[in-house]
C-alpha cells in the first residue's frame, strides 16, 4: 500500500508522524548516559532503601546498597509496587499491550495506517509493527494465540498482503497505566530528595523530553518551564479509573 493506493474506509494516514522506537533508541540514550558519566546496572532490581530524618540515603538491590544523595523512582508500571520502604506511586497500573511484527519488502507500506485503535507501523528495513491490544491483566506479560490471530485479521484488513504471511514476532509489553494517561512527576511526599517519574501510559515515548525536563526542573528546585500542577502526587491521589 503506498499514498497512491486505495484504502478501506476509515483508515487514517498518518503521513506526519514520525516513528522512532525499536532498536532505535535503547544503543543512543544509553551512549548518552555513560558519555554524561553515569553507570548502567543491568539485571540488578533496586529492593528497598534505607531513610534517614525524612531522606533516602541509600538504595539497596539484593547484592549492593548504594549511597544516594537523590533518588528517581522510575520503574514503569512496577512503580505501582514502590519499594520496600518507599510507598508506591499512586494509582498506577500495569496494562498489557501485545504487539506484532511482519517482515515485507522495504518501500512496501511507507506510512503508518491507523484504524479504530489499530495501527500499522513501517520500519525503514521493510518491518511492519501491528499493535496494540490494552489489557488490565496485572504483571503477567504472555501472549495468546486468539489476540495473535485478531491482530492478524485486524491488520490484514488495512494492509491484505500481510494476509498470506505470518508474523515474525508477537511480544507484549507493559505500559505503566495511569488515569487519563496523565504521568505522575513529582517529589515523593514522603521523602525531601526522591522524585517520581511514572505513570506515562501509551506515550512514555513522546513525553519523555518534556517529562525529563520538568523532573529536572524540580530536582534543581528551578522555576519549571511546564506547569507542574497536573503532575503532581495529589493530583493524581484525585484522579480516578
Ligand atoms: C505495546 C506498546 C506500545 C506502545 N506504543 C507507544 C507509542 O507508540 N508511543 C509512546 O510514546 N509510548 C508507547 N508505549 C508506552 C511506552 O512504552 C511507555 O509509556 C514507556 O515505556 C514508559 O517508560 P518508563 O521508563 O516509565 O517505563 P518502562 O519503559 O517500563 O521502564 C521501566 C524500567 O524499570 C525497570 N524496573 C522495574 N522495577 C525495577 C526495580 N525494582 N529496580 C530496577 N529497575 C526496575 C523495568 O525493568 C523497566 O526496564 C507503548 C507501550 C506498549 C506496551
Amino acid at each position: 500500500v503506498t499514498r497512491s493506493v486505495a484504502r478501506p474506509e476509515g483508515v487514517r494516514l498518518a503521513e506526519r508522524v514520525l516513528a522512532v522506537g525499536g532498536d532505535d533508541l535503547p544503543g543512543p540514550l544509553r551512549a548518552a548516559v555513560v558519555q554524561l558519566g553515569g553507570v548502567i546496572r543491568e539485571q540488578c532490581p533496586a529492593t528497598g532503601v534505607l531513610t534517614q530524618g525524612g531522606r533516602v540515603t541509600a538504595v539497596q538491590t539484593a547484592a549492593e546498597t548504594f549511597l544516594a544523595d537523590a533518588v528517581v523512582l522510575a520503574t514503569g508500571a512496577w512503580s505501582a509496587l514502590g519499594l520496600a520502604g518507599l510507598a508506591a506511586a499512586p494509582q498506577i497500573r500495569p496494562i498489557r499491550g501485545q504487539m506484532l511484527l511482519f517482515k515485507l519488502a522495504p518501500g512496501v507500506l511507507d506510512t503508518i495506517l491507523y484504524r479504530n485503535g489499530l495501527y500499522l507501523i513501517p520500519r525503514r528495513d521493510g518491518h511492519v509493527l501491528v499493535g496494540s491490544t490494552l489489557e488490565d491483566a496485572g504483571f503477567d506479560k504472555s501472549t495468546d494465540g486468539a489476540t495473535r490471530q485478531r491482530l492478524h485479521a485486524e491488520a490484514a484488513e488495512l494492509l491484505p498482503a500481510l494476509a498470506a504471511m505470518q508474523p515474525v514476532r508477537h511480544w507484549a509489553g507493559l505500559r505503566p497505566g495511569s488515569p487519563d494517561n496523565i504521568p505522575v512527576i513529582d517529589r515523593h511526599p514522603d521523602f525531601g530528595n526522591v522524585f517520581v517519574n511514572t505513570g506515562h501510559y501509551r506515550y512514555g515515548v513522546t513525553l519523555a523530553p518534556a517529562s525529563a525536563e520538568l523532573l529536572v526542573d524540580l530536582m534543581e528546585a528551578k522555576p519549571p518551564a511546564l506547569d507542574p500542577a497536573p503532575y503532581c502526587w495529589q493530583a493524581a491521589l484525585e484522579r480516578t479509573w
